[in-house]
């Protein structure tokens, strides 16, 4: 075999031709752990693609740019992780049928859909670098963890909506009920219990799913005693509201409708982090001449524990050191969390839209036990109307709002507080106040 034969072969094997040196700047890339390896490995004080150099950093004129091929190896390292040769993946081809019988990608959509890039020319240079042959994700007989639990969670609100909504617990499934498949080597890693799966997951299997996920990504929180939150009502001006009865949650004869996250009936506290986040998640439109909205804080008497959604860590980046499957979960969870904060719309059909994240809710609260072994008292969400605004349900009756209860008998735990100061008609929406500090994990919490 020639010299530049074998040189092409050991090429394709690694994934990726070598080619003229060129250098680029950690600009060029919209991707943290690119632009930093570019920045560790800067050896040149010009870049070939942007035309940015030394100088136009300001002072102190350091390398800017790294070798093209050292980065090129880290792509193609990133790439191969979660995508494959057709051909090796055993993807069938037929003529007749016009090519592989499975989706696949040729070497320019792979880059532009997976390298972040701010750089037409860099694009090129790294898709022409890659083999001339078709792609499709790897592992393909098996979905990878993403799809998978797209697919489960799709089928999930099919059964809640239209099959059957309140028994779906097998029998034989209550009997075993321990976490699903834990592989217990080591530390049960980030994420581990979310493998691919070959077969649909039982509806309940599902929220199991979800629940390890959320406890794995590090949301449940601490919510410390001391903590506000502020509750909404719209009404008619001629009305004055000032006790927990009327401005806490409502009572459940009241709760007519279903909400994201209650059926019609079961009564929970909607809030939010600040006023003007409460009052756009209450009142949609303006206020009618007649309205008035009053906002008023509750503040927490004792901690508990929330599941924080508002929050989520970034999916991680390809080219990262994290595993696919922890890639895959993360990026379920912002579908969901997508989902779970959808603008609520009245017009009836909110009674089975809503009903998937109605059960999910519930899950949370009655089934879930993360390993604190507390139960959950409520869940943030990023608010559908308001950019960094955080809203939340908790899941606290009247009586844990501090009205005294209708029996004596009874003596309910108390969480929340009415600040009766803070109570406030306003005719409009409050001002904005400052955004929280941009997200940081346990921002909100201490
Ligand atoms: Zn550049």
């Amino acid at each position: 075999m020639g010299r530049a034969k074998e040189w092409m072969l050991e090429q394709e094997e690694r994934g990726w031709y070598e080619g003229p040196d060129s250098s680029v700047c950690p600009d060029c890339f919209d991707d943290d752990v690119l632009s930093s390896f570019v920045r560790e490995h800067a050896d040149a004080f010009e870049c070939d693609y942007c035309g940015n150099t030394s100088q136009d950093n300001g002072e102190d004129p350091g390398p800017i740019a790294a070798p093209f091929n050292a980065v090129m190896e880290v792509i193609a390292e990133g790439l191969f992780k979660e995508w494959n040769y057709a051909d090796d993946e055993g993807i069938p081809y037929e003529s007749a049928e016009g090519g592989y019988l499975a989706e696949t990608v040729d070497r320019w959509d792979l880059v532009y859909d997976w390298v972040p890039v701010s750089n037409e020319k860099l694009q090129r240079d790294i898709a022409k670098r890659l083999p001339d042959q078709q792609f499709c994700e790897r592992d393909f007989g098996s979905l990878g963890p993403a799809q998978s639990m797209a697919v489960d969670w799709e089928s999930f609100c099919h059964v809640v909506k239209h099959r059957n909504r309140f028994v779906f617990i097998r029998p034989q499934s209550r009997m075993t009920a321990s976490p699903p498949e834990q592989t217990n080597e080591a530390e049960p890693g980030v994420l581990d219990s979310f493998g691919p799966s070959e077969l649909e997951l039982a509806p309940e299997e599902i929220l199991d799913t979800i629940g390890h996920i959320v406890e794995s990504a590090s949301l449940v929180r601490r919510v410390p005693a001391g903590t506000i939150f502020k509750r909404a009502r719209v009404h008619s001006r001629k009305r004055m509201y000032r006790s927990a009865e009327t401005l806490g949650t409502p009572p459940e004869n009241k709760v007519r409708y279903p909400n994201r996250m209650s059926p019609s009936g079961i009564a929970m506290f909607y809030g939010a982090l600040d006023g003007y986040t409460a009052v756009a998640e209450t009142k949609t439109r303006r206020l009618t001449p007649e309205e008035i909205v009053t906002v008023a804080e509750f503040v927490s008497t004792k901690d508990f524990s929330a599941i924080d959604f508002s929050n989520l860590p970034r999916v991680p980046s390809l080219f990262s050191n994290s595993s696919r499957r922890e890639r895959g979960a993360i990026s379920f969870l912002h579908d969901f969390v997508q989902e779970l904060s959808k603008p609520i719309r009245r017009n009836s059909r909110e009674h089975t839209e809503y009903v998937p994240t109605q059960v999910v809710t519930e899950y949370f609260r009655y089934a879930f036990r993360p390993s604190s072994g507390e139960p959950v008292r409520g869940i943030y969400y990023p608010s559908s109307r308001v950019p960094n605004g955080v809203a939340c349900v908790l899941f606290f009756d009247r009586e844990a709002c501090g009205v005294a209860p209708e029996s004596a008998w009874t003596r309910p735990e108390q969480f929340l507080k009415l600040d009766v100061k803070s109570i406030a008609r306003m005719r409009r929406r409050p001002a904005r106040e400052k955004p929280p500090p941009p997200a940081s994990q346990g921002s909100l919490f201490s």
